[in-house]
């Protein structure tokens, strides 16, 4: 049993990998910002599974509010070390370039590269002291491709695979591994108004995927299974692109 960090773990692909990490016997902080009744239905489901956890509330972008609320757990937990951190909370504010405000801008920025440095420069020091840790970044197509109408976006998860790769390399002989999973369209709130039947036909798989088959490559990443996988980005896209 081990203790497993997920942010934006209230819904859709962060809450699959909760369940996921619940099911193989860990205990899971569910972090999420605004809807503690989803985060909370969330913990119930990790209960079903046997395990245990608790939720956690604070804005990836807001770096008093992730210290206050990590140390402090740190602080109340000091035989207790976080190895699994899964960095899953993103948004998406699509926009030309030419019209993208600075809101639509640095609010994207912010919470998808900005939250994974808030969160992993506390949660690495505990891993390194450990000598053991497992940090799998959930990044996008659109940070490989690009997408137009996502540069913010597109920017956001091509810098965390960028850092994934660099901290990887600063890390390794700790044991610690850094990967990302980097999902193609997945049906959740995020995707709700996208309609399936205008894009499957761009995907060689015909469909859109689940947030479960995310949580599948998370969750393998994570795990005892990948003991020498580190730097790398996993797709799961149906295809998409590769
Ligand atoms: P979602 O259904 O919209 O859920 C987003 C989650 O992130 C929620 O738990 C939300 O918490 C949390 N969150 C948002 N802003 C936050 C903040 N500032 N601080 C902490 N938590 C925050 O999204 P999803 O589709 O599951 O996406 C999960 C990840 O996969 C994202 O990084 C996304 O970019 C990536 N992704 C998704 C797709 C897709 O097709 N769905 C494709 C590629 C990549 P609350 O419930 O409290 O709002």
């Amino acid at each position: 049993m081990k203790y497993a960090l997920v942010t934006g773990g209230s819904r859709g692909i962060g809450r699959a990998i909760c369940v996921q990490l619940a099911e193989a016997g860990h205990y899971v902080i569910v972090n999420y910002t605004s809807k503690q009744d989803e985060a909370e239905k969330t913990l119930a489901m990790i209960r079903e599974k046997g395990s245990d956890g608790e939720i956690m509330k604070f804005d990836v972008s807001n770096q008093a509010e992730v210290d206050a609320a990590l140390n402090g757990w740190i602080e109340k937990n000091p035989d207790k070390t976080i190895e699994i951190l899964v960095n899953n909370a993103g948004i998406r504010k699509d926009q030309l370039l030419m019209w993208m405000s600075n809101e639509e801008w640095n609010s994207v920025l912010g919470i998808g590269l900005g939250g994974f440095y808030n969160v992993t420069r506390i949660i690495i020091k505990g891993m390194l002291v450990k000598k053991w840790g497992r940090i799998v970044n959930v990044v996008s197509l659109s940070g490989l491709k690009g997408l137009p109408g996502q540069t913010n976006y597109s920017a956001a998860k091509a810098g965390v695979i960028g850092a994934t790769k660099a901290l990887s390399q600063e890390v390794g002989r700790r044991n610690i591994t850094v990967n990302c999973v980097a999902p193609g369209f997945i049906k959740t709130d995020m995707t709700e108004g996208i309609n399936e039947k205008d894009f499957k036909q761009l995907i060689p798989m015909a469909r859109f995927g689940t947030a479960e088959e995310v949580a599948d490559a998370v969750s393998y990443l994570a795990s005892d299974k990948a003991t020498y996988i580190t730097g790398q980005v996993l797709s799961v896209n149906g295809g998409l692109y590769s």
